[in-house]
């Protein structure tokens, strides 16, 4: 198969299994102040910015690298579970979608990140929308 330049693909080290993605290169996070996260089953992306008025008010002045545990697990649950394959978390990987093998490394141990098809990405177009994937606690 011919891959055009601008997809982006990566080979699964255990089945060989042969991922593309809608991307040119691995995105990385730290030049547009994203934070990401995939779900359990680490077939999805969650996207958001730093910048967005919601993160702001709930980490006042917290750089992603700043988050301690009790923050990121915070984040986490007032995060509403992916479309499916489980939860958002900040220790999940980028999987295999055969053998469920980590292909890229959670947000605490790259600063690159995958986009698979039908992730969520909340800082699109201009607008920052973080606060429509939270659970209403209100
Ligand atoms: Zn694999």
């Amino acid at each position: 198969m011919m891959t055009s330049p601008e997809l982006f693909s990566i080979e699964c080290k255990r089945c060989g299994r042969k991922h593309i993605f809608d991307q040119p290169y691995p995105y990385h996070a730290g030049f547009a102040d994203q934070g990401f996260l995939y779900n359990d089953a680490g077939n999805l992306t969650f996207v958001w910015s730093m910048l967005d008025p919601v993160f702001e008010e709930i980490f006042p002045g917290k750089a992603l690298w700043t988050m301690n545990l009790y923050h990121r697990w915070r984040f986490e649950k007032m995060l509403l579970p992916a479309p499916f394959g489980g939860l958002w978390r900040f220790r999940n990987p980028a999987r295999c979608i055969q053998c469920a093998k980590p292909i890229s490394g959670p947000m605490l141990r790259s600063i690159h990140y995958l986009v698979y098809p039908e992730s969520i990405m909340t800082d699109q177009d201009k607008q920052l929308r973080l606060k429509e994937h939270l659970k209403n606690t209100a």
